[in-house]
């Protein structure tokens, strides 16, 4: 069994966007990916819908994802963690560190 790091990691009371904002982009790609699914029904449109599809789903995911970026403590890179994750795993060096949230 390998050991893992652990990492203390204060929580951020308020992501990037307020709760307002939040709806907003969330609604926006909500809408973005209705769009996107007319354009892929159409096939003429299938390559710019797919490239909105990706761009909604990205607000989509940041309306309703609280994120917090912390770093791993092995290689350093930066890395985006759900609030509550208990643990992530690095895209770099692919160690696991346990997030004891304070
Ligand atoms: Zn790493």
């Amino acid at each position: 069994m390998e050991a893992f790091e652990t990492i203390a990691v204060k929580r951020k009371k308020k992501g990037v966007f307020n709760l307002l904002g939040r709806v907003m982009l969330g609604l926006v790609g909500l809408f973005g990916l209705m769009l996107a699914a007319i354009l892929i029904l159409t096939i003429i449109g299938i390559i710019p819908g797919m490239a909105f599809m990706a761009s909604s789903m990205l607000f989509v995911g940041i309306a309703f994802l609280d994120m917090q970026e912390v770093r791993c403590p092995h290689c350093h890179k930066k890395a985006g963690v759900h609030k509550k994750a208990e643990d992530f795993e690095c895209k770099r060096c692919k160690r696991t560190t346990i997030i004891d949230w304070e």
